[in-house]
């Protein structure tokens, strides 16, 4: 025999619970929908819908997300910067002649260091990319010392490090075969892609020239210089886990995979 106090007693019986169950279900679900859709979600949202993340404003409490490709000139930095979408790309290279074009105050300063021959310093170089900050980066050309590699670790959360790794001898054999037009400035190889007419333009019969910097020797020179440079920062990065070392004699699209894979991996 139940004492008459526990009759309505919680929880209500299996019955009741029923049309409490229609109701919050449906609420759990939306809750759900709207956790996967925010923020944390967002790099994978983006990048399958083809939209730049340009269009976010950066929140200035918020930490941005990087991405670093570190290689040579001729590595084929660029071509995987153009096919990962969702990340803002920031060349320092470009950044630099876009703000001496634009003759901003920071282009002016950095104008004038360029043209006396000086490297431009850590500070302003960082001034210039904190400025492009947004909630996904890609940065290209950057950083190139530790000191730079250092001041970023404070500024951004760095997911993925990428090291384009050039066999010198083939970026020799290829830059070395190098011919262009001094007129129309068609490139060509003399190899992979020579003229008709031997050593001169198909298109305005000008006779091509070598450039001076397609020089073995100069290659050579400064592909040394710059591995040296860049050996610091590659091994800072290998020690936090955080390198991949990438073969670019490998096709663009097998690149972009390895990428694409190392980035997002649940895809
Ligand atoms: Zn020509």
């Amino acid at each position: 025999m139940k004492h008459p106090s526990q009759k309505r007693a919680f929880p209500p019986n299996f019955f009741f619970s029923i049309p409490l169950f229609l109701i919050f279900a449906p609420l759990a679900g939306i809750f759900f929908w709207a956790e996967i859709n925010s923020s944390a979600a967002e790099p994978l949202k983006y990048n399958y819908i083809k939209h730049s993340f340009d269009e976010i404003p950066m929140k200035k409490e918020a930490t941005p997300q990087a991405v670093i490709f570190i290689g040579p000139p001729g590595s084929g930095k660029g071509t995987q910067a153009e096919k990962l979408k969702g990340y803002r790309h920031i060349s320092t290279g470009d950044l630099l002649r876009e703000e001496i074009k634009k003759g901003s105050k920071i282009g002016l300063s950095c104008k004038e260091i360029i043209d006396k021959g000086e490297m431009v310093p850590d500070s302003l170089i960082s001034d210039l990319i904190e400025s492009h900050f947004s909630p996904h980066i890609l940065l290209d050309g950057y950083p190139r010392t530790l000191n730079q590699a250092r001041w970023l670790d404070e500024k951004v959360k760095i997911s993925q490090v990428f090291s384009f790794e050039v066999n010198v001898d083939k970026l020799v054999e290829r830059l070395t075969n190098r011919r262009v037009c001094p007129s129309c400035k068609g490139v060509y190889n003399l190899v992979s892609k020579p003229p008709i007419k031997p050593f001169t333009c198909d298109q305005c019969a000008t006779p091509l020239i070598q450039r001076a910097d397609d020089v073995e020797t100069v290659i050579r020179n400064r592909m040394r210089v710059y591995q040296e440079e860049t050996a610091p920062v590659i091994e800072f990065y290998r020690q936090k886990g955080l390198l991949t070392n990438l073969d670019a004699s490998q096709t663009p699209d097998t690149i972009a995979d390895l990428i694409h894979k190392k980035i997002f991996p649940s895809y």
